[in-house]
């Protein structure tokens, strides 16, 4: 059985480009000044596991960390 993935937004790395939002707006939301942050508490939804994997290989300031539980 494979985990749970959680993701985790570093704040000091976003740099608001929002490609996150854009690729899975399932677990990414904005700020007001347009900086992401993970939905929850970061668990990722059962079938939605490729779009976070997607989501952080396009964060350019490598700034999403995905653990698996
Ligand atoms: S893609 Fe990365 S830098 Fe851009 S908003 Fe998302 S977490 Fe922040």
């Amino acid at each position: 059985m494979s985990g749970t993935l959680r993701i985790h937004v570093d704040p000091d790395k976003c740099q608001g480009h929002a490609r996150c939002k854009s690729l899975a707006p399932e677990l990414f939301e904005l700020d007001a000044l347009g900086n992401a942050h993970e939905i929850g508490d970061g668990t990722v939804p059962a079938g939605l596991e490729d779009k976070a994997w997607l989501a952080q290989a396009n964060c350019p300031e490598f700034a999403i960390a995905i653990k698996e539980e």
